[in-house]
């Protein structure tokens, strides 16, 4: 099956109209997720922003407001095609749902996103529910802070490398 096709019997599983701004979404989440999976971890690409999405559905000449994607990014969501991520900064993100489990954490400058699963935490947290007499339906927790490229750089790494006292010759 091609990725086209692909689509359009998830599409019909669902009993959702091949409309084009469905299928286009789903086309450029699944390109853009793939390109990231090739960069490996880190790359963050695979939660996207309503923006995001729009601006990329501009790019490939799809006649669609911003309002249409947002409407399709949720009526996925409640089929359970997309999952939909609320983070503190005020920040939504959609991914592709594919049913692994796992945890967020949020550069607080630059918004990337990122995830990990630890089978130890996800241990610990169904046993505390379980001990709060909880039955567990849903999962979301985010970690904050600055990611690889925004996070402050010791203060003398820009200088190693320049010979002392170049400036006064
Ligand atoms: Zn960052
Ligand atoms: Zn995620």
């Amino acid at each position: 099956m091609t990725a086209k096709q692909e689509i359009l019997a998830e599409l019909d599983r669902v009993n959702m109209r091949a409309t084009v701004p469905r299928v286009k979404l789903l086309e450029i989440m699944r390109h853009d997720a793939g390109l990231a999976e090739k960069k490996g971890p880190g790359a963050g690409a695979r939660h996207f922003t309503v923006d995001y999405l729009f601006k990329r559905m501009m790019d490939l000449k799809v006649d669609v407001g911003l309002a249409t994607v947002y409407r399709v990014a949720q009526q996925f969501t409640e089929v359970g095609i997309l999952k939909e991520a609320r983070f503190d900064n005020d920040r939504v993100v959609y991914e592709l749902n594919d049913g692994r489990q796992h945890d967020h954490i949020v550069c607080l400058n630059c918004g990337a996103v990122d995830e990990f699963f630890d089978p130890t935490l996800a241990a610990r947290q169904n046993a505390m529910a379980e001990q709060l007499g909880y039955m567990l339906a849903g999962h979301q927790m985010a970690l904050y802070g600055y990611c690889s490229m925004c996070r402050p750089k010791p203060m003398n790494s820009a200088q190693k490398g320049k010979p002392a006292g170049r400036e006064k010759r």
